[in-house]
C-alpha cells in the first residue's frame, strides 16, 4: 500500500469509528428512553445504570426497594451530596383478561385516559413481551351528537390478537400483574436538536447523572457524591425515601422532567418552562419548596458560568427531592429539570440543548458545594 492508501485507509478508518460510535450521550439517552420499567419493575434499566455506573463509581450499592446508588467517596468525613434521579416510568399493570381475550389494567403513575387511547403497548410477560394496541369504537357506529366521548379507565382495553383468555395465557403467557408500558422508540425529530421518545422522565435524569459522573473523573469533587437512580417514583417517590436513609445527604438534587409550556393550547400560568431555554429550577411543586440557600447557590452560578436557566411552578407535581428534603431531621434540596412536552404521554420531546446545559450546571454546582459551602447552605 502506497503511504497516500494508507493515510486514505486509515482516514476512512476514523470516519468508521466515529460513525459506528457517535455521539454517546444521544446514544446514552436512546437507550435509557427505549427501555421499558414501569413502577415497581425497573429491572432493564436498572441493568444499563448498573453498567454504566460500574466504571465511575468507587462502589455501587443498591437498597431494600431496588434503588441503584453510585458512589464517589472522597472522605468518610465529607458531607454528603445525594443526587436523585427516577428509573420507572408511568405505565400500567394487567387486571385482569376478559373471556375473550382482552386486557383491563391497573394504572401505574398519573396518566390521562386521553393519552392511551389507540396506542401500541408492551405487555412485559415473564416468557418476554407482547404487543398490544389500545382498541377505539369505530365512529361508524357513533351517532352523530355522541362522538364526544367520555373517556376513563375502566372503559378502555387492550388488544393483544388472543382468542380468549386461555389462548392469551398460555399462548401469550400473559398473568395477572405483568407490567405493560408504552411502546415507543427513539427519534431525532426531523433533524432538529430535539429528541422524541417515551419516558424523558425520568430517563434525562439518569442519563444526566451518568454524563456528570463521567465529568467528575477528571478532578474528585471536595464532596461525596451519591447518583442515586430510584424506583417507584410515580407512585409515591417511594425509592427516594429509603435511599435517602441509606444515603443520609447533607443536600438534595432531584433531576426531573420538567413541564414544558410551548405548544398549542397551554398557558404560561399552567407551566412556564420552555424548550432550548435552558434547564429549569422548581420554585413550587405539590410535594416540595426548595431550599432557600441551595437555590440562591444555582441561581448565582448559572448567572456565573452563563449557564441559562429558567423557573417553574407546579402545583400539581411531586418529585424525589421531597422524600429527601424530610429524611432524618431535613435536607436542603432543590429540584432542576429538563423541560419536556407531552409528559406522562407515548411521546415526549426534549432539545439536546437543554439537557447538554444541565449536565454543565450539574457538574459545577457538585464542584461548587465544597463542605465549608454545604455547612453555610445548612444554616437558616
Ligand atoms: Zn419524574
Amino acid at each position: 500500500m502506497s503511504s497516500f492508501n494508507r493515510l486514505l485507509m486509515s482516514l476512512l478508518l476514523i470516519v468508521a469509528v466515529g460513525v459506528s460510535y457517535g455521539d454517546t450521550t444521544k446514544n446514552l439517552l436512546e437507550e435509557l428512553t427505549n427501555a421499558h420499567g414501569p413502577s415497581g419493575f425497573e429491572g432493564p434499566v436498572r441493568e444499563i445504570m448498573q453498567r454504566e455506573m460500574a466504571p465511575l463509581a468507587d462502589r455501587v450499592e443498591i437498597d431494600g426497594l431496588g434503588s441503584l446508588i453510585g458512589v464517589i467517596e472522597v472522605s468518610k468525613d465529607a458531607p454528603n451530596i445525594m443526587i436523585a434521579a427516577h428509573m420507572d416510568e408511568v405505565g400500567m399493570m394487567v387486571k385482569r383478561i376478559t373471556d375473550d381475550g382482552y386486557l383491563k389494567y391497573q394504572v401505574l403513575g398519573g396518566m390521562l385516559p386521553q393519552a392511551l387511547i389507540n396506542q401500541r403497548f408492551r405487555v412485559l410477560t415473564k416468557k418476554g413481551y407482547v404487543t398490544a394496541v389500545s382498541g377505539l369504537k369505530s365512529i361508524h357506529v357513533i351517532p352523530r351528537g355522541s362522538r364526544d366521548l367520555k373517556l376513563d379507565h375502566n372503559n378502555i382495553f387492550l388488544d393483544v390478537g388472543a382468542s380468549s383468555r386461555e389462548d392469551a395465557q398460555k399462548r401469550l403467557g400473559i398473568q395477572a400483574g405483568d407490567p405493560i408500558a408504552p411502546d415507543t422508540e427513539f427519534e431525532v425529530l426531523n433533524g432538529s436538536s430535539l429528541y422524541l421518545g417515551k419516558a424523558w422522565d425520568d430517563r434525562l435524569g439518569l442519563a444526566a447523572m451518568i454524563e456528570v459522573m463521567k465529568r467528575l473523573q477528571n478532578k474528585r469533587p471536595k464532596a461525596n457524591v451519591y447518583f442515586a437512580a430510584t424506583t417507584q417514583e410515580e407512585i409515591g417517590l417511594r425509592g427516594a425515601r429509603t435511599s435517602s436513609y441509606l444515603i443520609n445527604p447533607d443536600v438534595g438534587i432531584s433531576l426531573e422532567a420538567g413541564v414544558a409550556s410551548d405548544h398549542p393550547g397551554i398557558t404560561k400560568d399552567e407551566a412556564q418552562e420552555v424548550l432550548g431555554k435552558g434547564p429549569g429550577l422548581f420554585l413550587f411543586d405539590a410535594s416540595m419548596i426548595p431550599n432557600e440557600n441551595l437555590k440562591q447557590s444555582v441561581i448565582n452560578l448559572a448567572s456565573k458560568k452563563k449557564i441559562p436557566l429558567q423557573f417553574n411552578l407546579q402545583p400539581g407535581y411531586g418529585e424525589d427531592g421531597a422524600e429527601m428534603q424530610k429524611a432524618f431531621t431535613g435536607t436542603p434540596s432543590v429540584n432542576m429539570t429538563v423541560p419536556v412536552r407531552y409528559l406522562h404521554t407515548h411521546y415526549g420531546v426534549i432539545d439536546r440543548n437543554d439537557f447538554d446545559h444541565l449536565v454543565d450546571l450539574l457538574t459545577a454546582l457538585v464542584y461548587d458545594l465544597t463542605p465549608v459551602k454545604i455547612k453555610k447552605i445548612k444554616q437558616f
